[in-house]
């Protein structure tokens, strides 16, 4: 007897894969597994909402998975020893930054989803408006609730926030300075994002600031300007403002 595929969730507990998850219960659509790709260095906000919804999992008797990394990121950033492809000996130690061009944390996750959700049905949480990620997502048990609902990223968001989770730290909502909630280290993240965490999320900037003096490799590649760097112009443009306004009292 061939066993029948099964309904998995890739689950991130970001905004849109949480709006996924939701309306495919709200609609009745057979799920019968939530796998979540745990890289230990999501927000605290994410293991949080992780944390809330274990209990509905099981109530609903939704199975839960929480997959890790084969190594620890935190060895693959920085000690991993990385052989040079010409000469075959060890040039250097972790793969630094993931991020653009050199994304190997996510290269792991697809990898250990792939494998854990073999040839199952795989629900996954891309919003209509991301059309740059469709191209990305080639599998053929893969399934788009979002994108075959027409839900856009601002959507998922305010559906979520209609439903009490607001992903909030440090009395701060993230995705009102965050364009992604992913790796609070991610290399991705763009000049606007630092700037909210140098400012909004003192405690994480302070843990950028640890990985980027273990690492040679400066945050901003094509800049070259590493963390430290970046502190200093925030700073500065910090007393700037603050200049500006006290100034502008006195007009
Ligand atoms: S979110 Fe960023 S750091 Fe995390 S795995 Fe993806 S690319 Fe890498």
């Amino acid at each position: 007897m061939i066993a029948s595929k099964r309904f998995c969730a890739s689950i991130s507990f970001g905004k849109d894969s949480l709006c996924m998850l939701f309306m495919l219960i709200e609609k009745g659509y057979p799920l019968d597994e939530v796998v979540f790709y745990n890289t230990g260095m999501d927000f605290e906000a994410i293991y949080s909402t992780r944390d809330r919804l274990i209990p509905f999992f099981k109530e609903r008797g939704i199975k839960f998975t929480e997959l890790h990394p084969d190594k620890p990121f935190l060895w693959l950033m920085l000690e991993k020893p990385i052989r040079s492809r010409d000469t075959g000996l060890i040039h250097k130690y972790g793969y630094s930054w993931c991020g653009g061009p050199c994304r190997w944390g996510t290269g792991e996750k697809l990898r250990a989803l792939k494998k854990h959700i073999g040839h199952n049905w795989d629900y996954v949480g891309i919003a209509a408006d991301e059309t740059h990620r469709f191209g990305k997502e080639t599998r053929a048990n893969r399934i788009l609730p979002l994108v075959e609902w027409g839900i856009s990223e601002a959507e998922a968001l305010q559906y979520c926030y209609n439903k009490g989770f607001f992903w909030e730290e440090n009395g701060i909502r993230l995705y009102d300075i965050l364009d992604r909630v992913s790796c609070w280290c991610c290399g991705n993240k763009n000049l606007k994002e630092l700037f909210n965490i140098y400012r909004y999320l003192p405690t994480y900037w302070q843990q950028l600031k640890e990985l980027q003096s273990k690492t040679n490799r400066p945050y901003r590649r094509q800049s070259g300007k590493s963390l430290f760097d970046l502190e200093e112009e925030f700073r500065k443009s910090i007393k700037e403002d603050s200049m500006i306004k006290k100034s502008a009292i006195f007009v």
